[in-house]
C-alpha cells in the first residue's frame, strides 16, 4: 500500500530502530512509547487488521507469534514477561491500519489489561 506508514517503514523508506526482522515480519520500537520498552511487530503482509486474515493467511501469521517469542527471548524478557497487544478498529483506537502486534515490558502491566 502507497500510502501505509508500515508499508513504508518495511520499504525502508522511512527510518525505524529495528529490533528484528525476518520473512515474515519487522519488529522496531514504538515511536511513542507506552511502557519503557515498547515494539511493534509488524506484518510485511498488508492486512488492515486481524478482521482481513484468512486461512490462506495462518501460515504467516503463527510465525509471527513465533518471531514475538524470538523477540522476547533476544531481549531478555522471558523471565519478567511481557504484554502482547494488538487494536482492531474505532472503539480500541487503532491508528495505523497495518496489522501489527505491540509488545509492552520493562514494568509491572498491573493487574488489569487496560
Ligand atoms: P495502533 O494504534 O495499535 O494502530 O498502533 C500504532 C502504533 O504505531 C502507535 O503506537 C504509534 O506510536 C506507532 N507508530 C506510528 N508511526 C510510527 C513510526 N514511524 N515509527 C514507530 N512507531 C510508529
Ligand atoms: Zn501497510
Amino acid at each position: 500500500m502507497n500510502d501505509c506508514i508500515f508499508c513504508k517503514i518495511i520499504k525502508g523508506e522511512i527510518p525505524c530502530k529495528k529490533v528484528y526482522e525476518d520473512e515474515d515480519c519487522l519488529a522496531f520500537y514504538d515511536i511513542n512509547p507506552q511502557a519503557p520498552i515498547h515494539i511493534v511487530v509488524v506484518s510485511k503482509k498488508h492486512l488492515p487488521s486481524v478482521l482481513a486474515f484468512s486461512e490462506d493467511d495462518a501460515s504467516h501469521l503463527g510465525r509471527i507469534q513465533l518471531a514475538i517469542a524470538k523477540i522476547a527471548r533476544q531481549l531478555e524478557l522471558t523471565e519478567s514477561g511481557f504484554r502482547v497487544i494488538n487494536n482492531c478498529g474505532r472503539d480500541a483506537k487503532q491508528s495505523v491500519p497495518h496489522i501489527h502486534y505491540h509488545i509492552l515490558a520493562g514494568r509491572d502491566m498491573g493487574e488489569k489489561i487496560v
